[in-house]
């Protein structure tokens, strides 16, 4: 039988988060302080063992105040589409109150990640309204080090997002990045593609 209970669900980061969203600088100005504090995240996340090695934040692009931050929770969560990206996306838009990150009026808005979205992700960011993103890297390193399947993201997608007048900025953090990639790959935690083989 269904109920209200089993019509709703909730995703939240781990209760580790909290603390170490509240100890972080209110603004980080440069891109590589705001890629500092995504790598913090997602290396908390794999220690934490609370989700995978992802996190992404949504800043406010010009005074650098962090909206929300984001890790992969998947496994705990139960919800395939809980990607970092997904839900520093969703947090931010409940923290503000509104759908769009680029509604008239608001902050342009800058979401900052570990590596280039998927191909879910990369079409969520395009409905987020999100004016900027900035990545560490993108292409075959992270699926060659973990395994994780990032889908068929689209070739043009670098001009797609120049159509939409969304910047781009990558290499940000590059090495530090792969590093943190290759201790995941050391240590054995699942990589959890659905319908993996
Ligand atoms: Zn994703």
């Amino acid at each position: 039988m269904f109920t209200p209970e089993s019509n709703q669900f909730t995703l939240s980061l781990p209760h580790w988060a909290t603390d170490q969203l509240n100890s972080l600088p209110a603004k980080l100005s440069t891109l590589e302080e705001r890629m500092e504090a995504v790598l913090l995240f997602a290396g908390l996340n794999v220690r934490h063992q609370s989700g995978g090695p992802f996190a992404a934040g949504v800043f406010s692009a010009d005074s650098g105040r962090l909206v929300a931050m984001g890790v992969n929770r998947v496994m705990p969560g139960n919800c395939s589409s809980a990607h970092a990206e997904i839900m520093a996306l969703s947090l931010a838009q409940q923290r503000l109150g509104s759908y769009d990150l680029g509604a008239p009026g608001s902050d342009a808005h800058q979401l900052v990640v570990n590596w280039c979205p998927c191909a879910m992700c990369f079409g969520a960011l395009l409905w987020s309204g999100i004016r900027s993103l900035a990545i560490s890297g993108s292409g075959p390193p992270l699926e060659e080090l973990t395994g994780f399947d990032e889908g068929p993201l689209h070739p043009q997608w670098r001009e797609e997002l120049a159509r939409r007048g969304i910047t781009l900025q990558e290499n940000i953090l590059r090495e530090e990045a792969i590093a943190q990639f290759k201790t995941f790959a050391a240590s054995g935690q699942p990589v959890y593609n659905g319908r993996q083989g």
